[in-house]
């Protein structure tokens, strides 16, 4: 790839727009020299193709996580003019609002690690998880269409968390715009009986302690302290985001003979965001991400629960701040120096807003929004924070994980689910998964390794180390 890529520091280099006909901006590529090396062709020629989208401004982003996506390659950051560039499913990806949050604790590892099978055990069963997995929740029509406007604050309001959990939310847990006649039956027939389930595979909630500290300020303002104990969940909108991601395909596939676009690859289907076609899209994925949004806050409830089961109460688990790693939104940046509202796609990517940004809770103004980052089963996990060259860069931007290296189904044919198992037992780390399979399919060898992922986005400024978190029990969808 480095014949193709231009150097402009250690961590970013620049693919000029020049390379592929109808590119409008260059593309920038946060990555070091050992993650050129696996950097798949594809990957490049995807970030290449979001450059010639309508509207596009700046620059098409890669995070150092990147790898091949549907349309859009995963670790891709676009934005797009408001009024005339055009809004895309495959820049948000089918798990809308797939997201991360992590909860403090005042537990020590040494206190849980004894009963850490006890409580991943227990946690499974009160978390419901699997393809397809049902949850202990039956909403009405009339309440997932309040949930499709108010998304985390309708789960608090019935009892799952508090009215702080909402302020440690990005966009407090509830993106504007959401409308519930834009979603298909099908979809809300998926999503009804799946709210408050995690999902399969990738999907996780995950113990761990804080290892090590790196920013002892940030640490503080977060409340984190060395041998805490941290629990980590990942899970997105389930079956219902899915739905409504595939059903927009067909639609914005029409718009884009419509509107006459004219794109290098079909799976880059977008309408204008001021057509009635991009409207409802977005109409429906801000549904889909709220949908996600009260999933976690009801995840979380049933995760604080638990814990007070084994642990007994007054454990403090706050929540440090919840992120959004799949998601097109409305913001505001400068590009050359112009102040502009842009529809931002972060697929694969987080939000990571330096100090001052108005959209953060008091408490973080003056350190950066917390940017966390998942690792994999066995290796670390991070918590960074968001900064200014971020905003001037990557429009407040950075990775969203460590990314896969191997597909599903090379990782199956390579490995065992029994032995990855025991090879983190080993490790002191006890996973629970529905089945053997999945254990295979995201054994940390399916990874990036984290270290190497957020060393680059560290050094390359876009976000900054506070934390590392090492995984002591695992419950896998
Ligand atoms: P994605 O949303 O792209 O499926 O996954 C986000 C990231 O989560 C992956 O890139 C990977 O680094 C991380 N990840 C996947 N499984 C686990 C897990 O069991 N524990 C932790 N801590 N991270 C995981
Ligand atoms: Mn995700
Ligand atoms: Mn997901």
């Amino acid at each position: 790839m480095e014949n193709v890529l231009k150097k402009i520091t250690n961590y970013k280099w620049e693919l000029p727009k020049t390379y592929k006909k109808g590119m409008k901006v260059p593309a920038y590529f946060y990555i070091n020299r050992e993650l050129m090396d696996i950097l798949e062709r594809d990957a490049v020629e995807q970030a290449a193709n979001v450059a010639t989208m309508p509207g596009i401004q700046y620059a098409s982003l890669v995070m150092p996580d990147v790898h091949v996506g549907y349309g859009f390659p995963i670790g891709g950051v676009a934005g797009f003019d408001a009024e005339e560039g055009v809004v895309s499913p495959g820049g948000v990806g089918f798990d809308i609002n797939c997201g991360v949050r992590v909860l403090r604790s005042n537990l020590t590892v040494d206190e849980v690690r004894p009963k850490i099978k006890e409580l991943i055990d227990e946690l499974f069963v009160a978390v419901p998880s699997g393809v397809g997995s049902e949850g202990r929740l039956r909403v009405t029509d009339d309440e997932l269409d309040e949930i499709f406007v108010k998304g985390a604050e309708w789960a608090v309001r019935n009892g799952f968390g508090t009215k702080e959990d909402l302020k440690h939310c990005e966009e407090n847990g509830c993106l504007e715009g959401g409308r519930g006649d834009v979603v298909s039956k099908k979809a809300k027939n998926r999503g009804k009986p799946q709210l408050g389930t995690l999902g399969s595979g990738n999907h996780f909630l995950e113990v761990q302690y804080v290892e090590k500290i790196y920013n002892e300020e940030a640490a503080k303002v977060m409340g984190l302290e060395e041998g805490m104990v941290t629990v980590m969940i990942h899970c997105g909108s389930r079956g219902l985001g899915h739905q409504v991601c595939t059903d927009s395909l067909e639609v914005l596939n029409r718009a884009v003979r419509k509107y006459h676009i004219s794109l290098p690859d079909k799976q880059l289907a977008c309408a204008p965001i001021k057509s009635r076609e991009g409207e409802d899209y977005f109409a429906g994925m801000a549904a889909s991400a709220n949908y996600a949004w009260a999933n976690r806050q009801i995840i979380t409830h049933w995760t604080r629960e638990t814990f007070e089961k084994i642990f007994g109460s007054d454990l403090g688990m706050d929540l440090i701040y919840d992120v959004a790693h799949n998601i097109a939104k409305f913001e505001e940046h400068y590009v050359n120096g112009e102040k502009m509202k842009l529809c931002i796609h972060r697929k694969g990517a987080t939000r990571a807003f330096g100090r001052n940004s108005k959209e953060l809770p008091e408490d973080y103004t003056k350190i950066g929004q917390p940017v966390l980052i998942p690792g994999s089963m066995g290796t670390a996990s991070y918590i960074l924070l968001g900064t200014e060259k971020a905003m001037k860069e990557t429009f407040g931007s950075t990775c969203h994980g460590s990314g896969r290296v191997m597909s599903r189904a090379m990782a199956k044919r390579k490995l065992r689910g029994s032995r990855v198992k025991d090879e983190l037992a080993r490790k002191g780390i006890y996973v629970r998964a529905t089945h053997g399979a999945i254990l295979a399919e995201e054994a940390p060898q399916a990874y990036k390794l984290s270290d190497v992922v957020v060393d680059v986005v560290h050094n390359a400024g876009i976000s900054l180390l506070v934390a590392r978190l090492r995984p002591i029990g695992v419950a896998k969808g």
